[in-house]
């Protein structure tokens, strides 16, 4: 078991995992708006990308973009294209047995991440991700775990403000991630797995992680942890 003492106290392990980028080895975001390439898509990923607007107003105005008659096909596009990074099913197996708590923070959208995660049985209240609303001309995107008052980064779906929740006195955070949008949840986490982005904002900012590129990776470094302890 990986356990902690801290005056005396185990600590909860607790994993934050990522989904685009992460779990699946693509963004499916971007992936849904270069294939339907609606018209203006590029200025507003510019737009976010140069931080001259913040994920959650990109994201919302890149939606709006895409007519809502376009669900069933955008769905079964995301599910015919994505792949999922090897080693998942295990580290889910690995945490099960461990009981390390498992959670996926997405800034994804639901009528994508359910779909993926639905072969894993991972329970709903362990993924947090943001909603969409079909019912107007246009897909909007809603918001259900937006920033509390300790972020002003108008994230959309905030990563920092759902491991606030799982404070440090009684859980040992561990964080799996892959970009910029990683990071802040990175700066409050024990343990961090990065890749791609999130390694390099980690390694110019000095904070310690531990690179992988499957989620054996993860599991290796989850079970060297466990005989340190
Ligand atoms: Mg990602
Ligand atoms: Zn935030």
């Amino acid at each position: 078991m990986m356990t902690e003492r801290l005056g005396g106290r185990r600590r909860q392990p607790i994993i934050f995992c990522d989904f685009d980028g992460t779990i699946t080895q693509n963004d499916n975001i971007i992936a849904i708006i270069r294939h339907f390439n609606p018209p203006g898509w590029e200025a507003l990923v510019d737009e976010i990308i140069g931080e001259r607007k913040s994920i959650k107003e990109g994201v919302g105005e890149l939606f709006r973009l895409l007519p809502v008659t376009l669900k069933q096909e955008m769905t079964d596009f995301v599910i015919g294209n994505a792949s999922i990074r090897a080693g998942f099913q295990e580290l889910l197996d690995y945490c099960r047995k461990q009981e390390i708590e498992f959670y996926v923070t997405s800034g994804g959208i639901d009528f994508f991440v359910y779909p993926l995660l639905a072969p894993y049985g991972i329970p709903q209240n362990h993924i947090y991700c943001n909603g969409s609303d079909f019912s107007g001309p246009q897909v909007e995107i809603t918001w259900p775990h937006a920033c509390d008052d300790h972020c002003h980064n108008n994230c959309g779906m905030c990563k920092s403000t759902i491991i606030r929740r799982f404070p440090k006195e009684q859980y040992k955070r561990i964080l799996i991630g892959d970009s910029v949008t990683d990071f802040e949840g990175a700066k409050l986490a024990d343990l961090v797995f990065a890749r791609s982005h999130l390694t390099t904002k980690c390694t110019q900012l000095g904070l310690p992680h531990f690179e992988y590129i499957t989620f054996h990776d993860v599991i290796a470094i989850l079970k060297q942890e466990e005989n340190n302890d």
